[in-house]
C-alpha cells in the first residue's frame, strides 16, 4: 500500500492544526494567560488542535479510530465555559459554525485504546507544551499504526528553522514518512517535499547528540556520561517535543537520548509514533534505551520499553553499549 491518501488528508489536517497553535501563539501568549491555568494558550491550542485533526479524519476515514491525548472532561467541568469558548474561537476559523456539541465529539474521537490488531491513528495535538509556552519549540504529531506497526508519519513543526545552522532564515516545516517510501519534509506553507537523509557520520567522537530541555523528561546527567565515554565533543543541543527525531532524520544531530528519570514514567506512544517513523525511513535506527525495538501494539503506552534512543544507524550499537553502560542492566 502506498497511503497516498491517508498521507495527504494526515499533512493537510496537521498544517491546519499548526496553522491554529501558531495563531493561538500570537494572539494570545503574555504573562496573564501564561500563568492562568485554565484557559492558557497551550490548553486553548491543545484542545483546538486535537478537535482540527479529529475532525479530518473522521471526515476522510470515519472507521479508522483514533489515540489522541487529550479527552473533554476539563472542558466539561466547572469552569470549562470559558475553556470552551476560547477554543471554539479558533476552530471556528477552520470549520466555520462549529458549535460546542461538534467541538466535543472531535475532542472524544481521540479515545480509542489502541492494541495489537487493526489500524489506528495517534495524535499528539500539542507534543512540548513546555517549548510552546516558551515560545521554542513545539510538535503537532500524527501517525499511523497497523498491526501494531506504525506505517506513517507526519510532524508539523511550525518553529523549527528549515535549516538549524541558519536559526534565523525560514522557520516551519512538516516532515513525512510513509513505511519502505522514505521520509520528506517540505517548509510549512508550501507542498513541495524533498527527501530527507540522516547524518554520514561513523566516528562518535563527531557526532552532536540531543536531548530535552526538560530534565524531568530525560536524564541530562545520564547522558553526559554516555556522551563522555562516546566521545561526543559538542555540547547537547537541547529541543522540546519530536522535534529531536526531525533534527536526526535531517542529519543535524545523529543521537538523540531520552534517558529515565523515573523508574515508573511510561512513554506514551503518540510521543513516538510520528517521530520514529521518520528516523527510521531517513536511514536512521529508533530503540529503547537498552536497544529493544519499540512496541507499538500493547495500547496507549510503551509499557514493554524504557527510553529511547534514536541515531543515523551506523553508530546505534555504540551508543547502546555506551548506554548499557551507564544506565545498568535495566533496573530503571
Ligand atoms: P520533551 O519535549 O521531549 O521533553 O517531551 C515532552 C513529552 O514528555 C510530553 O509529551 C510528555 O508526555 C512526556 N513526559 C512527561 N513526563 C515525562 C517523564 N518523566 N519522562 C519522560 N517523558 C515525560
Ligand atoms: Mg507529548
Amino acid at each position: 500500500m502506498n497511503y497516498e491518501s491517508e498521507l495527504k488528508v494526515a499533512v493537510e489536517a496537521v498544517r491546519k492544526a499548526c496553522g491554529l497553535c501558531v495563531r493561538v501563539q500570537s494572539s494570545l501568549v503574555s504573562e496573564e494567560t501564561v500563568k492562568k491555568k485554565d484557559d492558557s494558550p497551550v490548553t486553548v491550542a491543545d484542545f483546538g488542535a486535537q478537535a482540527v485533526i479529529c475532525r479530518e479524519l473522521m471526515k476522510s476515514f470515519p472507521d479508522i479510530p483514533i489515540v489522541a491525548e487529550e479527552d473533554s472532561s476539563e472542558l466539561k467541568s466547572e469552569g470549562g465555559k470559558a475553556l470552551t469558548a476560547r477554543i471554539l474561537e479558533f476552530a471556528a476559523e477552520v470549520f466555520p459554525g462549529i458549535d460546542e456539541e461538534g467541538l466535543v465529539a472531535a475532542i472524544d474521537a481521540g479515545d480509542y485504546g489502541g492494541g495489537a490488531g487493526g489500524t489506528f491513528w495517534t495524535l499528539d495535538p500539542i507534543d512540548g507544551t513546555k517549548g510552546f509556552l516558551r515560545g521554542e519549540q513545539y510538535a503537532v504529531a500524527l501517525a499511523l499504526i497497523e498491526n501494531g506497526r506504525v506505517v506513517l508519519g507526519v510532524l508539523g513543526c511550525p518553529n523549527l528553522p528549515l535549516d538549524l545552522k541558519q536559526p534565523d532564515g525560514g522557520k516551519g516545516c512538516i516532515l513525512t514518512a510513509v513505511k519502505g517510501g522514505g521520509a520528506s519534509m517540505r517548509p510549512l506553507d508550501h507542498n513541495t517535499p524533498k527527501r530527507i537523509a540522516v547524518s554520514d557520520i561513523e566516528d562518535t567522537k563527531l557526532a552532536p547528540f540531543c536531548e530535552s530541555v526538560e530534565s524531568a523528561h530525560s536524564s541530562h546527567g545520564d547522558s553526559a556520561r554516555v556522551a563522555g565515554l562516546l566521545g561526543v565533543k559538542a555540547p547537547p543541543i537541547r529541543i522540546d517535543s519530536q522535534c529531536k527525531y526531525a533534527v536526526i532524520a535531517r542529519g543535524d544531530a545523529s543521537i538523540y537520548l531520552r534517558l529515565p528519570t523515573k523508574k515508573d514514567y511510561v512513554e506514551k506512544i503518540w510521543d513516538h509514533a510520528a517521530g520514529s517513523i521518520i528516523v527510521e525511513e531517513a536511514g536512521g535506527i529508533v530503540t529503547d534505551a537498552y536497544g529493544k525495538t519499540l512496541d507499538f501494539s500493547l495500547g496507549r503506552t510503551l509499557s514493554g520499553n524504557k527510553g529511547i534512543v534514536a541515531t543515523n544507524g551506523l553508530i546505534h550499537e555504540k551508543v547502546i553499549s555506551a548506554v548499557s553502560e551507564v544506565l545498568g542492566s535495566g533496573t530503571k
